[in-house]
Formats: structure tokens, C-alpha cells, sequence
């Protein structure tokens, strides 16, 4: 995978405001916030896509991903939040290594904003949708 600026972070040649680190995981505040307390939860390991993580290092960040919200909560006094976690450049990834986006939204509206237009699914498309899936969940041992 190419470098990117979280490598660098990773290995402390950029300076981050730091709010966690452990063996498999770095979590610090983003330098272009969204809203006061948009953090940026990242595995060491250098992944582009969540798609292409090792389990190990995916269990690493859910282990530690409610612990951080709770602490940027509570730290900001947010009294909601997203978590954003972008793929590939067609879905807002500018940085290709993988990391999750904790957004605190604040009731002056500022955080996440989101555009949600939902279609409906039909029954038949989600039968054959759902057996395609299951069918490369079965063939895939992570
Ligand atoms: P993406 O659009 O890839 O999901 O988001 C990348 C995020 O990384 C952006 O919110 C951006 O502000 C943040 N970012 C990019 N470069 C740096 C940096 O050097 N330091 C920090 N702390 N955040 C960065």
C-alpha cells in the first residue's frame, strides 16, 4: 500500500493531538474537524479499506471504538454523534488508510450532515440479494 500521512502520524513523524494508543490502534483529534471533538480512530495496521483489515486488527479498533466515544462525549458534552467510516475516493476517502470518524453533532446543527435518500427494497431483489452475500460470507474465512 502507498504511504499515506497517517503512516506518518503512526510513526510520529507528524504531530497529532493524541487521545489513545495502544499496540494495534491510534486515536487523535482531526485537523479539519467537522465539528469541536472530530476524532479519528485508526488501526497501526497499514490497510486502505476496512474490506482489506486483518480481523485482528478490526477487533482491535471495535474493542476500543465505544470507550472513545463515550470519553469525546463526554469531554465535549455532545449530545450526539456519528461514526463515519469512508471507502475508496467515490465514497469521500481521502486518506487511504482505513479510519473511523467520530463526529460529535451539537444542537446548532454542526457535525455530520448527512443526505439519506432512501429507496424501497423489493422482495424478490432482496431474496437474491441476500443469498449472493450469504453465498460470499460462506467462501470467505476472513
Ligand atoms: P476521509 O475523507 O478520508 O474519510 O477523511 C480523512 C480525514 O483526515 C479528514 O477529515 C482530514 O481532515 C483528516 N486529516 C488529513 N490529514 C490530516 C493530518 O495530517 N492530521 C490530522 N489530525 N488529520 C488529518
Amino acid at each position: 500500500m502507498a504511504e499515506t500521512i497517517f503512516g506518518r502520524i503512526i510513526r510520529g513523524e507528524i504531530p497529532c493531538h493524541k487521545v489513545w494508543e495502544d499496540d494495534h490502534v491510534l486515536a487523535f483529534l482531526d485537523i479539519g474537524p467537522l465539528s469541536r471533538g472530530h476524532t479519528l480512530v485508526i488501526p497501526k495496521e497499514p490497510a486502505e479499506r476496512l474490506d482489506q483489515l486483518s480481523e485482528e486488527s478490526a477487533a482491535a479498533v471495535g474493542r476500543v471504538l465505544p470507550r472513545i466515544a463515550r470519553a469525546v462525549i463526554a469531554a465535549t458534552g455532545a449530545p450526539a454523534y456519528n461514526v463515519l467510516q469512508n471507502n475508496g475516493p467515490e465514497a469521500h476517502q481521502a486518506v487511504m488508510h482505513v479510519h473511523f470518524h467520530i463526529i460529535p453533532k451539537y444542537p446548532d446543527g454542526s457535525g455530520l450532515g448527512i443526505s439519506w435518500p432512501a429507496g424501497r427494497l423489493a422482495d424478490d431483489e432482496g431474496r437474491e440479494l441476500a443469498a449472493r452475500i450469504r453465498e460470499r460470507l460462506a467462501g470467505d474465512r476472513g
